[in-house]
């Protein structure tokens, strides 16, 4: 618990007016991790080294504003590689592809960039390590990300079984003794898979799991970040895109701590109604918002109401990730 504002309680409901001063909560760390910095900075070096237009398969990251400034500079955004003409710079998303697409990228002579994160390769070679023992992986993660399309494409097809329940884990048709081993997507409820993994263990006591987790830091930083500040708000704000799951998971945080949450893509989507009864505010970005949205959100409840700025730090962050060495030399 952090101390709270000067004359303010959190009791929520009361009227508030204009004038009122709305104490502002802002999560840190926020925003912009490692792996989206790079690959951001990854389609920028592309479209200076080889000129645009640069295609990317999929959202670089799952963030408008970044994906709308990247078209600007000259990147065209495709979902598949047969909408890349053969002749033209491909760079892979940050959230990693099925083994296939460079394989293929390959076959056509492209020159392709992957910018999938270290922290998601790293999942890749874990998964290969344990087919290599024999062992079938429990994927732990959300159907229909593209982060589990592609790790699950990183093995061959009835290699890797996807799970993202307890209930789910219950459903598996493998018996106890059987050579088991399980991952996770890297952006995921620390607390949610807490508790599958304890599922699976229970289940299978001889599954193996990664020496070290597979949530990220930036998703366990920024998850840890709402824990501290939401039980000292009204309602927190979490300023990401509905496909960006890092940025749902936070809504989720704050939302079982009992605190309201809204996810909003931009200040324009506040509602002034929002912050009636609103004595203390959250702030949080998830890891594919920049920090001009975080300002620009501050910027406009400004103008609703005076603001008292606070900054609750959970962690100190220092990751850089190397970019590819095709832009390096
Ligand atoms: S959220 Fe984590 S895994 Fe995803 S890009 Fe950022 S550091 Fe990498």
């Amino acid at each position: 618990m952090n101390a709270p504002f000067p004359n303010s309680d959190t009791a929520g409901g009361n009227m508030t007016s204009a004038d009122e001063p709305l104490n502002l909560l802002i999560a840190a760390p926020r925003g912009f991790c490692a792996g989206v910095d790079r690959a951001i900075e990854i389609v920028e070096k592309s479209l200076e080294r080889y000129g645009a237009p640069v295609y990317v398969r999929h959202e670089i990251v799952h963030n408008k504003y970044v994906v709308e400034g990247l078209k600007a500079k000259g990147a065209i955004f495709v979902e598949e590689l047969d909408e890349v003409p053969a002749d033209a710079p491909v760079v892979f998303s940050a959230h990693g592809v099925p083994k296939s697409v460079p394989a293929e990228a390959e076959r056509r002579n492209m020159i392709y960039l992957d910018a999938t994160c270290p922290l998601v390769s790293k999942v890749h070679r874990q998964a290969e390590r344990q087919i290599e023992k024999n062992r079938h992986i429990i994927f732990v993660g959300h159907e229909g990300h593209p982060e589990v399309i592609g790790t699950m494409g990183q093995v061959a097809p009835g290699q890797m079984t996807l799970v993202e329940t307890i209930e789910d884990v219950d459903k598996l048709p493998f018996d106890s003794d059987d050579e088991l081993a399980y991952l996770t997507q890297t952006t995921l409820s620390v607390d949610d898979t807490a508790e599958v993994i304890a599922a699976l263990e229970w289940r299978f006591p001889n599954i193996s799991g990664p020496k070290a987790e597979d949530i990220c830091y930036a998703t366990s930083n920024r998850q840890a970040a709402v824990k501290d500040l939401a039980p000292d708000c009204d309602l927190v704000l979490v300023i990401g895109a509905p496909n960006s799951s890092n940025s749902l998971r936070l809504v989720e945080v704050s939302e079982r701590l009992g605190t309201p949450a809204k996810l909003i893509q931009r200040a324009d989507e506040i509602e002034p109604g929002w912050l009636e009864g609103v004595k203390t505010l959250g702030l949080t970005a998830g890891a594919s918002a920049p920090e001009v949205l975080v300002r620009e959100v501050v910027d406009a409840l400004g103008k609703l109401r005076p603001i008292r700025e606070r900054t609750i730090t959970a962690a100190e962050e220092k990751m850089v990730f190397k970019l590819p060495r095709q832009l390096t030399e």
